[in-house]
């Protein structure tokens, strides 16, 4: 059996037993054996393996898990982006205008466009992605993407009510019926999730609580956009139905926040129920609009992810370095909330176990930073400092 050592760590980010809420662990040292985290110490009594890494006296952390992302798409929308800088605002209505190059792409461009950005996701740390359609719009283009997805990750998202395509623009209420039937038929094989969009112009809550109920039927766990462009009643949806979790939370009442907060509970106490609020930064910033209120959030007891919602409209970054420094700086979050957001929280976001944290059982998912500490993921705004990324065990 081949064991590699990740030796001679300066800063440990666990998630578990250790120093403060990252469970840090210093001048540490982490033994793989076949793709998981089969030992975490001092390195002072490190056991032997075969191979070793020299972390350089540097910090390690779990890999990023970046639960939001739509990256099965063609085309490009810099020049929406370039008029919103300009002052138009920002309405969710060129979704439509990516949905009318995916429908023309061939499987192959679209293959090439989700290996491209999960690449580039890799190289910054993102060692688990959720991966959603929903620029299909169509039974056939609904499954190919969710299909395409599923040869990146076991995180697939259904998002067949993204928006309402054109073609049924007069008559939504035959759109979700098609949603709920043939195209959630020929999805449902190929995803883990289902997802709507919950927002005036998309879809409004009756809709979105048909949709989710289907695909609970068929057995998909919800999750939701809820709640981005103004408030509204999707993010006590979410909750409602039990959704793994509600992502943006930009506008919310304090009936949203208690609502989320009645959910969280002891996540070492068995399957979980909590709802996490899954911030999504980057939209904010490329968006140009007032961002989430995390500290009412995190002060109200509320589980918080943090993601890249990586998509060519509201939010093309595949960078959760990126939004960490967002976070840290513009949404009051310490830089050690930030860094649970993005990798522990991201993991409960998506309930799994097996990543966003480094212990015994988990899966070999680690980042090896350019520097001494988690710290300087937000110190160091826009700096390069992923410097090794060992995924199932494997360096990248
Ligand atoms: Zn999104």
């Amino acid at each position: 059996m081949s064991a590699l050592l990740v030796d001679n760590i300066g800063e440990l980010v666990t998630n578990g037993v250790g120093e403060g809420p990252l469970g840090i662990r210093r001048r540490a040292a982490v033994l793989i054996e076949e793709g998981r985290v089969a030992w975490v110490g001092p390195a002072a009594y490190a056991p032997a393996a075969d191979r070793r890494v020299d972390a350089g006296g540097a910090a390690v952390l779990p890999g990023f898990v970046d639960s939001h992302a739509h990256l099965v798409f063609a085309g490009d929308r810099a020049a929406e982006f370039a008029a919103r800088m300009a002052g138009e605002p920002y309405t969710g209505g060129g979704i439509r205008t990516t949905v009318g190059a995916t429908r023309a792409a061939t499987d192959d461009e679209l293959r090439a466009t989700v290996r491209r950005l999960r690449g580039e996701a890799l190289r910054q740390g993102t060692t688990t992605i959720e991966i959603k359609s929903g620029y299909g719009l169509n039974v056939a283009d609904e499954a190919r993407s969710l299909r395409i997805a599923a040869e990146f990750t076991e995180d697939t998202t259904f998002l067949g009510a993204h928006v309402v395509p054109a073609e049924y623009a007069d008559r939504p209420d035959d759109y979700v019926g098609l949603v709920c039937g043939p195209m959630l038929a020929a999805a449902a094989p190929h995803a883990r999730w289902i997802d709507v969009f919950c927002e005036r112009g998309a879809f409004d809550v009756d809709h979105a609580r048909a949709i989710l109920a289907c695909g609970q039927a068929v057995g998909l766990g919800v999750r939701l956009h809820a709640n981005q462009l103004g408030p509204g009643p999707g993010v006590r949806l979410g909750v409602e139905l039990g959704a793994a979790s509600v992502d943006h939370c930009t506008h919310l009442s304090d009936a949203d926040v208690d609502a989320l907060a009645s959910t969280a509970v002891d996540w070492t106490s068995g399957t979980s129920t909590t709802t996490v609020a899954t911030l999504l930064p980057g939209a904010e910033f490329s968006t140009r609009s007032p961002y989430p209120d995390a500290r009412r959030l995190l002060d109200a007891g509320v589980t918080v992810a943090l993601a890249t919602d990586c998509n060519p409209g509201s939010s093309y970054t595949s960078s959760m370095p990126f939004c960490i420094a967002l976070a840290v700086r513009e949404m009051r979050m310490t830089p050690a909330e930030a860094v649970w957001a993005a990798t522990a929280g991201g993991a409960r976001a998506l309930r799994r176990d097996d990543v966003g944290v480094l212990t015994p059982g988990a899966r070999a998912d680690l980042v090896v930073l350019d520097a001494p500490s988690y710290l300087h993921l937000a110190y160091r705004p826009g700096v390069p400092l992923i410097h090794q990324v060992i995924r199932n065990g494997v360096p990248q």
